[in-house]
């Protein structure tokens, strides 16, 4: 066995590993070359797409390279290790600051309330805690029942807030989304609330249309209905995308600490704000919404750490990048940016708008990303779908996803494209080119493809007559 066995001379191709399955299920019995194993898990991670061709995902695909190397050089860097790395926490204190009067927060605390998150999921998660054990102390306060709290946002939620009431066992209560009503209807939502609501969340942002709920509105009907009923019920804002969007191409939009009954806001710092995976920021109102019972005080390591969070250690290279890009951009740079990105997203919104087997599912951008859709006649008649658009776009190196639409809305199929950093004019024209070649190529076809004959068999059980 050890006649084959690699030393430091071995070529990596040459070696005995290279033939061998890869280790699946049990830890391989011997040490291997660091050239060897290198290669072995670089090679898995070759790339399905390129990075910056990937339109399906939010997440920063572009740093700049002092961002970059100041990222590497943190690489082994653990957030929670103050006594080595005091100054770390400070600076992601100076993150929630710049976050906090990013969303006009009316607390008069030097330090904001605040705490970051690997990205947005803990820090939707630290929101949603923070508004049960608020609601649940007042119950207990009022000597009532705290068994079901519920929460209240629309269909076109995130995942994580189905984990969120799954693991803290709140009953989730979704507003319909509709071909009328595509954001969260304000009169809707106070409809699924009563004395055990602990919030309402509205999404700036929705990540399945890029549209934004209407929170002002939501703001005064919640009002309205909070003074009717004595109850409280507060919002949390679910600002994954337009937490980093609304304050620079939008600050007269009123969504933010600036409404009465916000009490806590969340977004991702590797979406909008421009940083690698991961990083995510939870802000509250004031010190009086971030209940004590979640700051954890721990000697570790000889220093007294308090923190709110779900993880203990963590990469503080995210923490760098986050500031570095405020340092480095600053209000202007960040206007810039988004702005630019809006600009492509509109640009791409038009074209596509125009030609004439697609319809936009909105008429606006509020955000950089928009979904549309086959139009009317081109549901009727063509001979294939939106998912072998993707499959056609996926041969020339774009990953533009296509998808259906939510419950009561889920018999829209839509495609959805991400304007983010890194997109150019130039490269918008080249995608553009490439889904009218793709769309050309599939006119062409002489029979239905097999998503289309899926759709057609669906589409005749619910009584429509296809004719081809
Ligand atoms: C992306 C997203 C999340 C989850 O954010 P992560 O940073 O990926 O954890 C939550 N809510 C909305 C609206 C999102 O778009």
């Amino acid at each position: 066995m050890n006649t084959k066995h690699s030393t430091a001379t071995t070529a990596v191709y040459g070696s005995e590993e290279m033939v061998r399955p890869a280790p699946t299920m049990t830890i391989p019995e011997e040490m291997t070359t660091p050239e060897i194993a290198y290669r072995m898990v670089k090679d898995e991670t070759y790339a399905q797409t390129q990075p910056r061709l990937n339109l399906a995902t939010f997440v920063t695909t572009y740093m700049d390279e002092y961002a970059t190397r100041l990222m590497n050089e943190a690489i082994a860097m653990n957030y929670i290790d103050q006594t080595e790395y005091p100054r770390v926490a400070v600076m992601a204190s100076r993150c929630i600051n710049i976050l906090a009067n990013l969303w006009h927060t009316p607390e008069k605390e030097e330090s904001k309330s605040g705490a970051l998150g690997i990205g947005s999921s803990e820090a939707c998660m630290l929101g949603g805690v923070s508004a049960w054990l608020r609601w649940r102390k007042r119950r207990q306060a009022e000597g009532k029942p705290t068994d079901k709290p519920n929460l209240v946002i629309s269909t076109g939620m995130q995942v994580v807030w189905e984990k969120f009431c799954q693991l803290w066992q709140i009953e989730l209560r979704q507003v319909p989304l509709t071909a009328e009503k595509r954001t969260l209807c304000p009169k809707e939502a106070i409809k699924h609330c009563d004395e055990n609501t602990i919030c309402v969340v509205p999404i700036a942002g929705v990540t399945w249309t890029g549209l934004n709920d209407d929170i002002e509105a939501l703001d005064r009907e919640l009002d309205a209905y909070n003074t009717r009923t004595g109850h409280n019920i507060p919002i949390h804002v679910d600002a994954a995308s337009g937490g980093f969007i609304l304050p620079f191409v939008s600050p007269e939009t009123k969504w933010d600490f600036r409404l009465k009954w916000v009490a806590s806001i969340s977004t991702s710092g590797h979406k909008f704000g421009l940083v690698y995976p991961g990083i995510g920021w939870v802000v509250w109102r004031d010190k009086s919404m971030l209940p004590e019972e979640m700051s954890f005080s721990v000697n570790y390591l000889g220093a007294e750490v308090t923190q709110v969070g779900l993880n203990f250690s963590r990469p503080a290279a995210q923490v760098l990048g986050q500031y570095y890009n405020f340092i480095r951009l600053g209000r202007e740079g960040y206007t810039r940016v988004q702005q630019n990105s809006m600009e492509i997203a509109r640009y791409c919104h038009k074209r596509i708008g125009e030609m004439e087997c697609f319809e936009n599912y909105s008429t606006e951008v509020v955000n950089p990303l928009f979904v549309w859709c086959l139009s009317e006649e081109y549901r009727k008649k063509a001979k294939w779908t939106l998912y072998d658009l993707q499959a056609v776009l996926q041969q020339s190196g774009w990953m533009v996803p296509a998808y259906s639409l939510p419950r009561d809305i889920d018999d829209i199929v839509v495609m959805r494209i991400v304007v983010r950093q890194g997109m150019s004019r130039d490269m918008a024209d080249m995608l553009l080119r490439d889904i009218e070649a793709a769309v050309k190529e599939l006119d062409s076809l002489k029979y239905p493809t097999s998503s289309r004959q899926a759709f057609e068999k669906q589409e005749r059980q619910l009584g429509k007559i296809f004719t081809h």
